[in-house]
Order: C-alpha cells, then structure tokens, then sequence
C-alpha cells in the first residue's frame, strides 16, 4: 500500500472525477484498491493463546483443584493426583475453546454491523462496504452517518454539520460548505485552508446532507484509527456471567469451610490425618462444579447467535439477560411494522381526487398532476437506476416511480432545474425544502406542516387563497385508511434570499398519498407479545389518523382508543403523563425527544423497555431505554452505535424472537445452575455425612471426578441447546432484580440434595450386607448417577422436537454406556477401582430412578416463579388490553 502518498495533490482526484458525473469506473475502483489497499486499519494484534491458556488458570475452583491434586500427591495417591490433573487440564480446554468461540462469534457478529455507503461507481449509485471505497470515489453523506474515509465535500446541504470532537475535542457541531470549484484544482496544501469543506474518517454527520471525493482511505487518514471509530463491541462477560462467577466464589469459600469440618470431624473421631485429609480433598472436589462457567458461557455465546441467525445482533451482551424481562416494546411504524416499500396510490389535487394508476383524461388535471410530479422529483434526494432499482428514501424513490410512470424522466427534469441550495427533511421539522435555477423553491413534508406554510393553492387557472379546512378532512380521510400523507408546495425567491422557507407563503400543489401495508408476521409477533404479558407502543412521525388506522389493523388498539400526539404530550403535566405513558397504545407525530421522555416515564414506573429509533435524534433514546433497538437498514450509524441490539432486516419479530431466545437463555441457565449445583452438592454431602457418621466412604475422590467430569461436560451441556419451553411465552416477563436462584429453588435444590445424599447412602450400606466394599461403592455411584439423570430428564421436560432433544438423548445414551463401562471395563475398573455391576441391582437402580424422577417433577413440576401473563396483567390492572 502507498502509505501517505494518497492523493495528497486533489487536483489528481478531482480531474478523474469531474470530468464526469459517473464516479469511478468499477474497473478504475478495481485498478485503485489494489494500488492502495481496502479501506480499514490492519487489525491490531490478537492475545496470544499461551496467555488465554494461562488465564484459565485464575479461576478460583481451578486453583481448589490444584491444592487437593498436590494433596494427594502427597499423601501417597499418585493416580488420584495424576486424574485431578487431568480434570483440571480438560477444564481449563474446556474454558480456553469456549472463551475462543465467543470471541469469533462477537467478531462474526461484528462483521454484520460492518459499514455501507453510498457511492457512485459507473454512473450508479450503489451501497458498499466502506472497506472497498477508494480515493477517487464519489460518496453521498447524510444525518446520522459515521464516516469511514477523509472526504473532500463538493456539494452540501444548508445544514450540513459534523461532530468532529473524536478529531478536535470540539464538542459542537461544525458547519461545513462545499469546496469552491475553482480551489479544487489547488495542491495538497490546499486542505488545510479548506478544512471548511473537508469531513474526516470517524467523525459524525449530525444535521444535513451532501457530496464528498475521497481523498484518504485506511491507515493513511487523517484520525487512521478507523477500527476504534467503528461500532465496537464490548467484552463478552455479561453481569449474569459476573454473577455466576460470584456464585462460584462463594462456593469455593463453602467448600473450604465444609472440607475443614470435615477434617475437624475427622480427626476428633480420631480417623487420622491421613484419613480425613483424603476426605476433605474428596469434599473439596466433589462440591466444585468446574464446568460450570464455561457451560453458561457456552449457552449464552449460542444464545447470542441463534439470535443473530434470527436478525437481530446484539451490540451489547447484556442484553441477553435484560430481554428476558422486558415489559413494554416502543415501536417506530414506517419500515419495522410497515413494509416502507412504498407505492403512491392516490394523488389530491385542488379539484380533484385521482388514484392509481393515474389514468386522466382532462389536460387540466394532467397539468396539475405533472406539476405535482416535478416538485416531487426536484425536492428529492432518492436515485432510480436504470433497471428502476432505488437509492434512498423510500418514500422519495416511491415519488419518482409515480414521476416515471406519467412518463416524466426525473434525470432530465434534475438537468435543466439543477439544485442551488437543499434544508434536509428532519423529523423534528417534518419538511424539506430545495431551491433550484431562478429562485424556485419547492416543499415537501407532513401535510399540516405544508398547509400552514402556504398561503395560496394552485389551480389550472391561476392561483387562489388556501382553503386550509377542506385540505385538512381530504387528507383525514386517506389516512383513515392506514396511508402516509405528504403535501407538496412551490413557490419562487429572488435568488438567495430563502434565508427562512418556513417562513412561509408559498403555493400548494397537492397531496399524494402512499399505501404502505404491515409487514407479514407483524400481526402475529404482536400477539406473541400481548400473550407474553409484554405491552406494545407505536411511535411514530406520521399522522395520528395513519397510526391509528396501521394499529387497528395490527389488533392492538380497539377502535375507540386514543392516540397522543406531540401536542397533547408536552402539554401534559407529569402526573398526566405517567398516565399517558401507562395506558396510551399510540404516539403520533411525535418528535425524536418525546421517545426520551415517554422511556423516562416509563422507567419511573419500574417498566423494562425496548424502545426502536433510526435516526441521529433517536440515539438518546435508545441510549436510556433498557434495550435500544435500531434498524439494520435503514437506521443511521448514530442510532446503531446507541443500541443494544441492531435488526439485521428492520422486522418488528425479530424483536419479540430476540426476547423469546432471551427468555429461554436465562431459563436454561438457571436449570444448568440447579442441575450443576445439585449435583455437586449432593456429592459433597455424601461425603461429609460419612465424616461426620463416622462410616467408610462411599464414594472415592476419584470416582467423584469420574461423575463430575461426566456430568458437567455432558448432561450440563443438554441445556445450552434445550429449546424453548412452550409455555415461556405465556408467562409474564421476570422481574429484573429477581435472583438468580429465588429461595423458592433453593429450598427446591436442598429437598432434592438431601433426597439424593439419603438414598446413595442408604444403597451403599446395604451394598455392604452382601457386597465387597469395591461392588457396593460401584453401586453407589451407579445410583448417584442414575438419579442425576433422572433430574437432568425432570428438568428438560416434554420433548421439544428440535436439536437439543438430539442433544439430551445423545447426552443421556452416552452416560449410560460410560457408566457401564465404569464397571464393566478392566482398564477403568482398576483405575476407578470399581467391579462390574450385579443384576439384582439394576432393580435397585431402576428404584432410585423412579423416585428421584417422581421427586423432581413434584418439586419442578409446577413453577411457582413464572406467574401466568394472565395472572400479571390482571395485577397491572388492565395495562394489558
Ligand atoms: P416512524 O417514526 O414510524 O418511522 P415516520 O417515518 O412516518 O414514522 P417521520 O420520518 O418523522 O416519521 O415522518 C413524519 C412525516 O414527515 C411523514 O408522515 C411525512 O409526511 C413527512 N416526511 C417523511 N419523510 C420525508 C422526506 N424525506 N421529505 C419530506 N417529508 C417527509
């Protein structure tokens, strides 16, 4: 790569450039970014594996384990030592493999969150990566983006401002103006003299809109730090993760107190040191669940990614968690709830009302219609190619579809009225205005926008007075049908004195009026939501009239409900608006800085809100909201780099399947948990109970390894790839400071412990009556594991018939066949000391198998912690419809 030798000299890009207005050819681009190199930073060097290795080392229960395989070293036990090493080195494997999966899994998701641009190659526009955009390349920059090469601006919006304060520390937007033609020619040092017109790598577009030549790409831009500029993700350890880590150090502290009970125990019944150090090592070994962190880990890195395969992308692992216990999803309509490919479907003119396809018949009407088209095509800033594949908005590309088809050719009409000067449409603003050779101006915006600025209407026969009123119920009834309304205006200024087109006075042109339908699913994501007990708000820009019309056809707002508009919402008191916020299904024609304040409410009254945006005045919102959500495609860099979460394809489901996947990653953690912890425990216990009873042990140190190793890196694992439960989606949503392990399931876990312990010991001592001490022991892990078993088969529940009911009967056949051969192979017979197992047993084991099943479902079986959708909405008194 050329390093710093780009073109330092922009009179050799702008002479490439200019010649033409059809950008780079893609065979030039192809020739300059072999010659320079993509456009992004050589990534920065990845921790090298010995360190991760080591890393895993710092577990507390790791460093438990070492101590008791020094232990037994010492004590004479050199193959007890020796599989405690090995436990030890396939945990920290375990660890070392899964913490690199996660890792190459946020860096797959990180790829999909990569940056587009507008860019003109061939004469077309087209979407790019920013990686393959080369010096020379024409870019179209708008509000909202982060941009990804140093830029030299040809042509800009009125407002165009940038937020430079990663480059400058400047805090405040900085206007910028295009270059002027003649200092384009000027040499390298022209740029620091134009830094008015020159927008750099990493910084923001925060208000308007233009053109700009790529000077630098990569390495060799001025802040050259692309990476860090670019949405980056954050480490994967997520607070539930920080939680079960915590969890796991308390452990350690209650296996070191309860191995010292032990030895106390031990040595006053006067076992020897020997002895009881053997059986305090064992305790130790048996209450450390070692899989345990990697197993949650494994979960939610699958979690994360089945998500991901389901459109949505989380920025921010946490999020996983906080999902789960969403209770209100604020929801844009345009695009997430709506197809927003839009379709103009009925024209209003001052006297007459024409619908698709336009067919007219009288020249006065084909007039006013082509005059409607021209504003439309000029006051615009979508591209059509030539195949009439769009670039833009939406609904602009829908308005030059419309031009096109009364046979208006919108690149002719933008070549002999060529732009002067453009005001961006802004949500806040509601309109757009251009202003074009000899002081015509054209409008476009929310028709009560538009109206109120005009103060005349056209007619075939001249201009007359607005009749504002009858506009006013033309348009109400368009909208009652669910259609976006747009107003289209015109008026002339003498050159350069629009200082303030809202000033108003202009002349209107009509109405036109888009169908934009609900997105399939739409309607039955909604209803998955209302079932989930979560409620649902629209918020959008368009007219209350739309909104309400979309809503009712989505079946969440009955007819007679209310819809809030901006007004309404700013005028209200706070007492009135935790009201509103409470019990309103529809915001309408609401400004970005209202979403901040409806989340706010909301919070205040102890809801978990998912809240979508799009644009650069919608990432304060999403900042604040529990889970911002913005929009793979059509939302800004802004509103991305704000999110938590980031639809790859803008679809309202996916959000309420992202809650769902979030729900069932924090159930089938916790059943990991309670599987693992039982386990663990009921071992441990065993253990302590034949210190403190004084009887020999019935079970070795090495045998616990043999269940714990098995059990943590199989049967823990069937739950990371459990489907969902059935019913998670009918309960309500869980309270966020809910613990991890409620009393109600640890009194749960205890019950059952306690039952295992009994049983396993009750089965060793009558294996003893006539039995060898190796038989009975065998026997005694056979039934641990049993139960252990049946536990994992009570907590799966019914078959889901989907992967993980493969991954449990794969879990279970392979445990089953492992503790066969525990006891019938001669090589793990004498490592485990074990013998085979006698007939008779099986009945004792099928026994234990049965009843540790029928306990579990007795305790599991009904759920005290998921209250009914039902039952909490009944309690939210009637905040669900
Ligand atoms: P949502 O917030 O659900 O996406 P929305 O897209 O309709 O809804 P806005 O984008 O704020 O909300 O648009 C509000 C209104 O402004 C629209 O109903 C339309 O009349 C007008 N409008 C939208 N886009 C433009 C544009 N590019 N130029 C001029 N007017 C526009």
């Amino acid at each position: 790569m050329e390093n710093n030798t780009q073109y330092n000299d922009l009179s050799d890009v702008f002479a490439g450039v200019e010649s033409s207005s059809q950008g780079l050819s893609s065979a030039e681009a192809q020739a300059r970014l072999i010659k320079f190199g993509p456009n992004q930073l050589p990534p920065s060097p990845p921790k090298p594996w010995w360190r991760r290795f080591l890393d895993q080392f710092r577990n507390p229960l790791i460093a438990i384990l070492v101590l008791a395989a020094f232990l037994s070293w010492l004590l004479g036990y050199p193959v007890d030592s020796a599989v405690i090493w090995a436990v030890i080195l396939i945990n920290t494997i375990l660890g070392f493999v899964q913490e690199y999966r996660a890792e190459n899994a946020v860096a797959a998701l990180q790829s999909l969150l990569d940056p587009h641009v507008s860019v003109l190659r061939d004469g077309r526009w087209e979407t790019l990566p920013a990686a393959r955009i080369v010096p020379g390349d024409l870019l179209a920059v708008q509000a909202g983006e982060r941009i990804s090469a140093d830029l030299a601006l040809v042509e800009a919006a009125r407002e165009l401002a940038m937020d430079e304060s990663m480059l400058s520390g400047e805090s405040l937007p900085v206007p910028k103006a295009a270059m002027p033609r003649q200092h384009r020619a000027a040499a390298g040092a022209a740029e620091e003299t134009q830094r008015q017109s020159m927008i750099y790598a990493g910084t923001l577009v925060t208000t308007g809109s233009g053109l700009g030549i790529v000077l630098r790409t990569g390495a060799t831009t001025t802040i050259g730090r692309i990476q860090t500029l670019m949405t980056s993700l954050p480490p994967v350890e997520t607070p539930l993760l920080r939680r079960v880590n915590r969890l796991a150090g308390s452990l350690s502290v209650a296996v070191l107190v309860l191995a010292a009970l032990a030895l106390a125990v031990g040595l006053s019944h006067g076992q020897g040191l020997e002895n009881t150090l053997l059986a305090a090592v064992s305790l130790a070994v048996a209450i450390i669940p070692e899989g345990l962190p990697a197993v949650i880990s494994i979960t939610l890195a699958l979690g994360v990614q089945r998500m991901a395969r389901r459109g949505a992308i989380l920025r921010q692992l946490p999020a996983v968690e906080t999902l789960g216990s969403v209770t209100v999803i604020c929801t844009d309509k345009t695009g997430t709830l709506t197809e927003n490919r839009m379709q103009v479907a009925t024209a209003l003119l001052a006297e007459s009302t024409i619908h698709a396809p336009f067919t007219v018949s009288s020249p006065q009407d084909r007039e006013a219609l082509a005059k409607l088209a021209t504003a439309a095509v000029l006051c615009n800033d979508a591209h059509l190619g030539e195949q009439g594949e769009g670039l833009g908005d939406p609904m602009e590309q829908a308005l030059l579809h419309f031009a096109h088809h009364l046979g208006l050719i919108s690149t002719a009409i933008r070549e002999t009225h060529p732009r002067r000067d453009t005001l961006p449409f802004q949500h806040e603003r509601k309109f757009m205005a251009t202003t074009h050779d000899e002081g015509r101006v054209f409008l476009k915006g929310a028709p009560e926008v538009i109206l109120d600025l005009c103060a005349w209407e056209w007619h075939p026969h001249g201009l007359e007075a607005i009749d504002r009123k009858t506009w006013r119920e033309r348009i109400d009834v368009l909208a009652e049908d669910g259609m976006r309304t747009l107003a289209l205006a015109y008026g002339r200024s003498p050159e350069g004195s629009w200082e303030n087109p809202a000033q108003g006075g202009w002349t209107l042109l009509g109405t036109v009026a888009f169908l934009d339908p609900p997105r399939p699913g739409v309607r039955e994501a909604i209803q998955r939501c209302l079932a989930a007990g979560i409620r649902m708000q629209m918020i959008t820009g368009d007219h209350p009239r739309t909104a309400a019309a979309i809503a009712r056809q989505l079946g969440f707002m009955a007819p007679g409900d209310p819809v809030v508009t901006h007004g309404q919402w700013t005028a209200a008191p706070p007492a009135e608006r935790l009201h509103l916020a409470a019990t309103t299904k529809v915001f309408a024609r609401v400004n970005p800085e209202d979403k901040l304040q409806l989340v706010e409410t909301l919070q205040q009254q102890g809801e978990i809100v998912a809240m979508t945006g799009d644009g650069v005045n919608d990432a304060p919102a999403l900042r604040r909201a529990d889970i911002g959500v913005a929009m793979g495609r059509s939302g800004s860099d802004v509103a991305r780099e704000a999110a938590a979460m980031v639809l790859s394809d803008d679809h309202f489901a996916h959000i309420v399947d992202a809650v769902a996947e979030g729900r069932r990653v924090y159930a089938n953690i916790r059943k990991t948990l309670q599987f693992m912890l039982v386990t663990s425990f009921a071992q441990g216990l065993v253990v302590l109970l034949a210190v403190l009873v004084d009887t020999e042990m019935p079970i070795t140190p090495l045998q616990i390894l043999w269940v714990n190793t098995l059990t943590a890196s199989t049967m823990a694992l069937v739950f990371a790839f459990m489907g969902r439960d059935p019913g998670l989606m009918q309960q309500a949503p869980r309270p966020p400071q809910e613990a991890l392990i409620p009393p109600a399931l640890w009194r749960r876990m205890a019950t059952f412990t306690a039952l295992t312990v009994t049983v396993v010991f009750l089965t060793f001592h009558y294996g003893l009556l006539d039995h060898t001490q190796i038989q009975a022991r065998t026997l005694a892990v056979d039934t641990l594991m049993t139960m252990e078993a049946a536990l994992l088969i009570a907590l799966y529940g019914r078959p889901r018939q989907d992967r993980g009911d493969a991954a449990a009967g794969l879990a279970l056949l392979l445990c089953l066949v492992s503790q066969y051969l525990f006891g019938a192979l001669p090589g793990l017979q004498r490592l485990f000391t074990t013998s085979n197992p006698d007939r008779a047993d099986l009945f004792i084991l099928l026994g234990a198998g049965i009843l540790s099943y029928g306990a579990a479902r007795i305790l599991w079986g009904t759920d005290p912690i998921a209250a009914s959708a039902k039952e909490a909405s009944q309690k939210a008194d009637g905040k669900t419809p």
